[in-house]
């Protein structure tokens, strides 16, 4: 399926939509775990370093077009010592298809340098560490704690700031305090997954342009309105009705051992 390209730096905010309740986030985000039960990131990476590189080459970038430049790459860089020998000028060639390559190259080569300097060549698993390398900021910090190192971080790009504020899931005015707002809204057991819900859902149902509301898993416990309807239909989709919960049985009421008044 083809996919929209991230800005993620500072997207404009949506319509802001009135925050869900917490009994809402509960199902919002259950209703997309069961659409998807096992979440993966679509960039492709074989260990730590590679996810670096391929999340570093992703801003601003679809993963699409990183996965068609990174298999030459690390094919000739596989570790950060052979990308620092290669260079800025010997990185250049491999990922001039993807944009922003020239910047991308030199943060490339410089980070790969710091990590043998400062790392032995690894990938550090803590946040200071890992924003102190060239070309990394909060955003790819947080994408490789989550995947590579399974912390429990939010990766908020284009997509999860739009779909957190226009479903009133976690509204925010800048990426951090959406990030925030999520961290703090969703239940603790969701957040190793919720990342990968959240951007694959902005990507392929709650588009920007268009949101796909008459087919999407979320759309009973979402506020965004008027939902968008089906291809064809005229009107726009009717609320969706939200699954009753089971009633509780019904307690039988014995007779009462009292005589009656004759
Ligand atoms: S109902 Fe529409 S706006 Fe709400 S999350 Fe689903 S696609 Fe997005």
């Amino acid at each position: 399926m083809p996919e929209k390209p991230s800005k993620p730096s500072q997207p404009s905010r949506p319509r802001a939509a009135k925050p869900l309740s917490a009994d809402e986030v509960r199902h919002f985000i259950a209703a997309l775990a069961r659409a998807n039960p096992n979440p993966r990131t679509e960039l492709q990476y074989r260990d730590p370093f590679t996810l670096l590189v391929a999340v570093v080459l992703s801003a601003q970038t679809t993963d699409a077009a990183v996965n068609r430049a990174t298999p030459a790459l690390f094919a000739a860089a596989p570790d950060a010592r052979a990308m620092a020998a290669l260079g800025a000028e010997g990185i250049a060639p491999f990922i001039r298809t993807i944009g922003l390559w020239q910047a991308k190259a030199r943060h490339l080569a410089a980070l790969a340098r710091l990590l043998v300097e400062r790392h032995g060549g690894a990938v550090p698993g803590e946040r200071d560490a890992l924003e102190a390398l060239p070309g990394v900021g909060r955003k790819t910090a947080n994408v490789v704690l989550n995947v590579a190192f399974g912390e429990a971080t939010m990766a908020v790009d284009t997509h999860i700031f739009r779909v957190s504020n226009r479903t009133g899931l976690a509204p925010g005015k800048t990426p951090r305090a959406v990030e925030e707002a999520l961290l703090k809204r969703l239940p603790p057991e969701t957040l190793g997954d919720a990342h990968h819900w959240l951007i694959l859902h902005g990507r392929y149902v709650c588009r920007a342009r268009k949101p796909e509301c008459w087919r999407c898993a979320a759309a009973a416990w979402c506020h965004f309105t008027p939902k968008t309807p089906a291809p064809g239909a005229e009107t726009p989709a009717a609320a969706t009705p939200r699954p009753t919960p089971p009633r509780p049985p019904r307690r039988r009421v014995r007779a009462s051992p009292i005589a009656r008044p004759r």
